[in-house]
């Protein structure tokens, strides 16, 4: 086993970049970067880590069995930080067959792959290894108007992506349990900042309230969500990977209870301040109240305490300072997003099943 080696599926996405980045600019380790690039990856978002000598990419669908065998086997990892996925909610309402593929289906593919590999290890080797899931708070269904989500939460999954995400905790948590692989789960809340896909809420709005288009918020904005840094989740990840005990779940979530709709008026509050409209209106006035999303979960919210007491990690960055670092961000890097026009057209997606 090279010690010094992680395998980061995932890795050209908006959370798997930035594990990608944090991994090269602030520890030694070489990373394998598994990414299929799907509509969603891209390469950019890996910024100067890209090119570090302790990068490796390979364009690799999680679903082959046997180029993941062959990943394992020629780079032989230490830690394996599983994060590739279809995210998008939407999509995933529209057209759930791609969700169960490479979330269930691929996920499966890599359990057996990292087991088939940890069995070739000795003792004292696995006793290092870890295969780490990386899942959302989503997999627990929807709070009422009170209460949070812990470790012991039943899961409740209610859209295509959740069901899936949850079938997939369910094997990494079955792999463990039945034989032995060393895992851990972390299920987290919404995440917001650079790279995120322009399909998101958070960039959506930025690039419509840029473009003078509407902003498009579902139902009547009532919906809550629990926001945090992209970053500040990536910290989370390194310290699960590091820290976590095998078999356990960590929450992580940034204390960020917001409704939709004040996400969207904070959004035009900071454009308002630091990019304010050539005609002197208000960025607040392009907001419009469009169709719910079927299904649309009321609320979320992660009781962190697991990892904070046991693992000693809180985020860094409150909604309001991670906010502007993310307009800020979004503003001084218009041709990333670019990239994404030709996948993307800031269309409505979700309202049925089409395929
Ligand atoms: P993303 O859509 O931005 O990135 C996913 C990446 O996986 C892309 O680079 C894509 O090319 C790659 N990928 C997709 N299918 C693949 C396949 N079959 N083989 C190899 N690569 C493939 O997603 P994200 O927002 O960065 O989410 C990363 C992980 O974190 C996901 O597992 C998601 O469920 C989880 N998560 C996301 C959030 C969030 O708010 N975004 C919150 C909690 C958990």
């Amino acid at each position: 086993m090279q010690k010094d080696t992680v395998l980061v599926t995932g890795g050209a996405g908006f959370i798997g970049s930035a594990v990608v980045r944090n991994l090269i600019k602030n520890t030694q380790y070489k990373v394998v970067n598994v990414d299929k690039l799907t509509y969603a990856g891209h390469l950019s978002s890996l910024g100067p880590a890209r090119t570090s000598e302790r990068h490796i990419f390979e364009k690799v669908d999680i679903c082959d069995a046997a180029q993941m065998t062959r990943i394992m086997s020629s780079y032989r990892p230490r830690l394996i930080m599983h994060l590739a996925a279809e995210s998008h909610v939407d999509r995933s309402i529209e057209g759930p067959g791609v969700f169960v593929q490479t979330n269930v289906i691929g996920t499966y593919t890599l359990l057996e792959a990292a087991f088939n590999y940890y069995q070739s290890l000795s003792m004292d080797d696995r006793s290092d290894f870890v295969f780490h899931h990386i899942s959302t708070d989503e997999v627990y269904g929807s709070l009422g108007s009170d209460g949070y989500f812990t470790e012991q939460t039943a899961y409740r999954p209610n859209s295509p992506y959740s069901a899936t995400k949850a079938g997939a905790d369910h094997l990494v948590r079955a792999w463990h349990k039945t034989y032995g692989l060393p895992t851990v789960i972390s299920n987290c809340s919404n995440n917001y900042g650079p790279y995120q896909h322009p399909e998101k809420l958070i960039p959506l709005v930025i690039g419509k309230a840029l473009a003078g288009e509407k902003l498009p918020v579902y139902g009547k904005g009532e919906n809550i969500r629990d926001w945090l840094y992209v970053e500040d989740h990536a910290n989370a990840l390194l310290t699960i990977a590091g820290e976590g005990t095998a078999g356990e779940v960590y929450n992580v979530g940034g204390h960020n209870e917001l409704t939709n709709i004040a996400v969207v008026q904070k959004i035009c509050e900071v454009l308002n301040d630091i990019k304010p409209k050539s005609d002197g209106g208000s960025y607040q006035d392009q907001i419009s109240f469009v169709q719910d999303r079927p299904g649309h979960d009321l609320r979320y919210a992660i009781d962190a305490s697991k990892i904070e007491n046991e693992l000693g990690w809180t985020p860094a960055h409150t909604f309001e300072t991670g906010l502007r670092e993310t307009i800020q961000w979004y503003l001084n890097n218009t041709e990333w997003r670019q990239q994404f026009k030709y996948s993307y057209d800031g269309k409505r997606l979700g309202l049925a099943h089409h395929k």
